[in-house]
C-alpha cells in the first residue's frame, strides 16, 4: 500500500533514528536496519547537498566563514548517523546473530559511501581551508580543523576522476573485507567444539572451569551436563581456551585445543573458512591507498595522524624494549624447562608452546604459591565494582552510583550507572556495563565504546557522555556471583580508564571531547594508568573479600601478587613487541609480488621477537583483528607506546608516596584536571606534560615490567 510508506507526522521516530538520548536496544530489529538506515542515509545526504550549495554561495561571495556555519551543520550531520549507525554496531558486538549481522553487512556499503562523500567534498574542503586561513580560531578549534582537513586529505579529497573512484572503490571493498575477516574470525572460533565425557579428561581442572564447560555443554543441547559428572564442552573462545591451556595436565588434549587456536580462520578443516587470500588483498589495498594520497606505504598513511613522528622513532622503541626483554624471555623459557624436569622430563626436553602456559602456572604456583584461579573467590564483581568506584571517588572526586531500570538495555545482565562529582553532586555522565561472556552473539575481548558523547543538542541544551563497557568474564555459576580471576580485574580497570576518558571530559566541543581528536598512539593512557591500581595495596585490599566469608585478601596473597607481576614480563613484552614489528613491517615493507607471503615476512621477524618460534601451522594473522578487522593496522605499536605514557603518569604517584593520601589526592585532581578532562583539545605531548611537569620517558615501564638493568 502506498499510503504506508508515507511518514505519518504524529507517529514517533523509529528507535533506530531517534538520534539522541539513550538508544531503546529492544525496540531495535534486523529489519529495521535495512529499512531504516536507507532512509536516514537518504536524508543526510540531501542535507549535506544543501549545506554544500549554501557554502559554495558563501565562498563565490568571498564574505568571512563562522565555524557555526561550516562546523557545527558538519557535526550535526556526522552525529545523526554515529548515533544510529553506533547502535547497529554496537548490537552487532553484543548480539550477534546471522539475521542481525546480515542487516549490519547490507549497510556498510552506503555508510562508507556516505562518509566518503563528506570527506571528498571539493566544497567542505574548502570552506576548512577558509576558516583556516581566516585564523581567529582558539586552540582547540585549530586542533579540530587541522585533524578535519587532514583526515579529508587521506579520504583523497585531493583526487579527481579515475583516481578518486578507485580509491572509493578501494574503500568500500576494504570496510567488507574488515567485517569478513572479523566474522570468520568468531565462527571459526565457535566452530571448533572438544566433547569431554571420560572425567581423566578433566583432572586437575579448576571447579569454576568445570562449571563453564558443563554450562557450555547445555547450551549446546546436554541438558544432563553438570560440573561434577560432565559432559563438558570446551571450546576456542577465551574463558574456556586460556584456563584449558593453564590447567589441563592432558598434553594430547592441550595439544588439540593449541592447534585448533593457533590455525583459526586459515582454511584448515573441513568447510572451514581461509582469511589467509583476505590478508594479502587488504595489504594489497591499503598500498595502492597510500599510493594514492601521496605516500610511500600505509604505514606512512597510518603515522600522519599519530603523536609518534615516524616508523623510525616508533622502531627506535619497539627495539629498545626488545632489546631489555629478548634475554629475559630466553631465560624465562629456560626456567619453564627447569620446572617442568623437576615433574615431567619429556615435556622439559621438548617444551612445546601447548606447554607453556601450563608450566608458567605451576613455576608460578611453585615461585609465589599464587593459584591465579584460587583467587577467583576474593574477586566477586560487586566487590571489585565498589573498590573501582571507591578508588575513582579518592583519585577524581566521582560518586558513581547504580541507576538499574533507570535505562534501556539489550540484555538481562547488562547495568547502568550514573556519575556525580562528589563536591558539587554535579551529574557528570553515565555508563552501561555489560560484564559476561555470551559464546556465539557476542564478541571476544573487552571493550569502551561511545553511547553518547559531551556536546550541546541543536537545542542548546547539554548532553552528558554515556559510555559503553563491555567485557567477556566468566557469568555467575547457579548462586555463584561472577568471580573474577585477577587478570579479568586489570581489564575491568583498563576498560574504565577509558570510560573516564570519555566521560569526564570538559571540552564543550564534542569534535575534541574525551577520546575525540586524542592520537590513537596516546589513547590507551588513562586506560593501562588505571591498571597499574590494582597493584596499589590500599586498592587491593580494600576491594578483595571473600565472597562467602568477607574476608580480606591475606597480605601474603598481595605481596605474590606484586612479585608475580614481572614473571614472564619478558616474555610478554617480546610478544607485544613481535605483534607490533609484524603490523608495522607487513604495512611498509610487504608488497604482493615480493616473492614472499605475509606469514614468511611475519615468521623473519619471529627470529628476532620470539624464543620459541611458530609450529608450521601456526597462522596467528589469519586471527590478527585488531589490524585486519579493526583500527589498529600499523597502529599496534600504540599499546606500548601509551604504557610508556601510562606507567610515567603512574609514577608522579609513586614520587609522592602511595600512602600519602593528601597528596595522592592532589595528583588524582591534577590527573582528572588534565588528562581525563583535556580529551582531544590539545597535543597529547602537552597534555602529558601538563600533567607530569615534563616529557615522558621509558624508564618508569622498564622498570615496572621489571626488565631494568642493573648496573
Ligand atoms: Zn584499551
Amino acid at each position: 500500500m502506498v499510503a504506508s510508506l508515507l511518514p505519518d507526522p504524529a507517529a514517533p521516530a523509529p528507535a533506530l533514528l531517534v538520534g539522541q538520548g539513550l538508544p531503546a536496544f529492544e525496540a531495535i530489529t534486523p529489519k529495521q536496519v535495512r529499512l531504516h538506515i536507507p532512509e536516514l542515509l537518504a536524508s543526510l545526504n540531501g542535507e549535506l547537498g544543501s549545506l554544500e550549495a549554501s557554502l559554495e554561495q558563501a565562498l563565490a561571495s568571498g564574505a568571512p566563514l563562522g565555524w557555526e556555519a561550516v562546523m557545527d551543520p558538519l557535526h550535526h550531520l556526522g552525529e545523526r548517523l554515529r548515533w544510529s549507525w553506533g547502535v547497529v554496531s554496537h548490537l552487532n558486538g553484543v548480539c550477534n546473530g546471522t539475521e542481525l549481522r546480515e542487516a549490519h553487512a547490507s549497510q556498510q556499503a552506503p555508510v562508507v559511501a556516505f562518509g566518503n562523500r563528506a570527506g571528498q567534498s571539493g566544497v567542505l574542503y574548502r570552506a576548512l581551508q577558509r576558516l583556516q586561513a581566516q585564523g581567529g580560531l582558539d586552540g582547540t578549534q585549530q586542533r579540530i580543523l587541522a585533524a578535519e582537513l587532514r583526515a579529508m586529505e587521506l579520504r583523497g579529497v585531493g583526487l579527481e576522476g579515475e583516481s578518486q573512484a578507485a580509491f572509493n572503490a578501494a574503500s568500500q571493498e576494504l570496510a567488507e573485507l574488515s567485517t569478513r575477516f572479523g566474522n570468520q574470525v568468531l565462527d571459526a572460533t565457535n566452530a571448533w567444539t572438544l566433547r569431554l565425557t571420560d572425567p581423566a579428561e578433566v583432572e586437575g581442572l579448576p571447579e569454576s572451569l568445570k562449571g563453564l564447560l558443563a554450562e557450555a555443554a547445555r547450551q549446546a543441547g546436554d541438558q544432563q551436563a553438570s560440573a561434577a559428572s560432565g559432559p563438558r564442552l570446551v571450546g576456542l573462545d577465551f574463558p574456556r581456551y586460556g584456563p584449558f591451556l593453564q590447567h589441563s595436565q592432558r598434553r594430547d588434549l592441550r595439544e588439540r585445543l593449541y592447534r585448533a587456536h593457533i590455525s583459526r580462520a586459515s582454511g584448515v578443516g573441513e568447510g572451514g573458512s581461509d582469511n589467509g587470500p583476505l590478508i594479502e588483498r587488504i595489504l594489497t589495498l591499503r598500498q595502492e591507498q597510500a599510493h594514492r594520497l601521496g605516500y610511500a606505504n600505509w604505514a606512512e598513511v597510518s603515522l600522519a595522524s599519530k603523536m609518534a613522528g615516524s616508523e623510525a622513532e616508533v622502531e627506535r622503541l619497539l627495539e629498545d624494549l626488545r632489546q631489555a626483554a629478548f634475554p629475559a624471555a630466553q631465560r624465562e623459557l629456560d626456567e619453564l624447562r627447569a620446572c617442568a624436569a623437576g615433574a615431567k622430563a619429556a615435556e622439559a626436553s621438548d617444551l612445546q608452546p601447548w606447554d607453556v602456559s601450563f608450566w608458567a602456572e605451576r613455576l608460578r604456583q611453585e615461585r609465589f604459591d599464587l593459584d591465579s584461579e584460587a583467587l577467583r573467590p576474593w574477586f566477586p564483581l560487586p566487590r571489585v565494582l565498589d573498590g573501582l568506584f571507591g578508588l575513582c571517588d579518592r583519585l577524581f572526586g566521582i560518586r558513581i552510583v547504580a541507576a538499574d531500570g533507570e535505562a534501556p538495555i539489550w540484555q538481562a545482565d547488562v547495568r547502568f550507572f550514573r556519575v556525580h562529582d562528589a563536591s558539587s553532586g554535579q551529574a557528570l555522565a553515565a555508563f552501561y556495563l555489560d560484564p559476561y561472556s555470551r559464546p556465539g552473539s557476542k564478541r571476544g575481548g573487552a571493550w569502551m565504546d561511545e553511547c553518547l558523547v559531551r556536546q550541546l543538542s541543536p537545542d542548546g541544551k547539554p548532553v552528558l557522555p554515556v559510555a559503553y563497557l563491555v567485557c567477556n568474564q566468566s557469568p555467575p555459576v547457579g548462586d555463584t556471583p561472577s568471580l573474577m580471576t585477577f587478570g579479568e580485574v586489570e581489564t575491568l580497570f583498563h576498560e574504565f580508564g577509558h570510560g573516564l576518558h570519555h566521560m569526564l571530559t570538559t571540552v564543550e566541543r564534542p569534535q575534541a571531547a574525551g577520546i575525540n581528536n586524542v592520537e590513537w598512539d596516546a589513547v590507551e593512557l588513562p586506560s593501562q594508568f588505571m591498571e597499574n591500581w590494582c597493584y596499589d595495596r590500599a586498592t587491593l585490599l580494600g576491594m578483595a573479600r571473600h565472597w562467602q566469608s568477607g574476608e580480606p585478601l591475606p597480605e601474603s596473597e598481595f605481596d605474590k601478587l606484586l612479585a608475580a607481576r614481572t614473571f614472564l614480563g619478558g616474555a610478554a613484552t617480546l610478544r607485544q613487541v613481535h605483534l607490533a614489528l609484524t603490523d608495522l613491517k607487513l604495512h611498509s615493507l610487504w608488497r604482493p609480488g615480493l616473492d614472499q607471503s605475509p606469514e614468511q615476512l611475519r615468521r623473519q621477524i619471529a627470529t628476532t621477537t620470539t624464543v620459541l618460534a611458530p609450529l608450521p601451522e601456526d597462522a596467528m594473522l589469519c586471527s590478527f583483528s585488531h589490524i585486519f578487522a579493526g583500527g589498529y593496522s600499523a597502529g599496534y605499536y600504540s599499546y606500548k607506546w601509551a604504557e610508556v605514557l601510562s606507567a610515567d603518569a603512574f609514577s608522579a604517584f609513586e614520587e609522592v608516596g602511595l600512602d600519602n593520601e593528601e597528596s595522592i589526592q592532589a595528583t588524582g585532581r591534577r590527573f582528572r584536571d588534565t588528562v581525563l578532562s583535556e580529551g582531544g583539545s590539545r597535543h597529547p605531548a602537552e597534555v602529558f606534560a601538563s600533567f607530569r611537569g615534563r616529557s615522558a620517558s621509558p624508564e618508569a615501564l622498564i622498570r615496572h615490567t621489571g626488565l631494568a638493568r642493573t648496573p
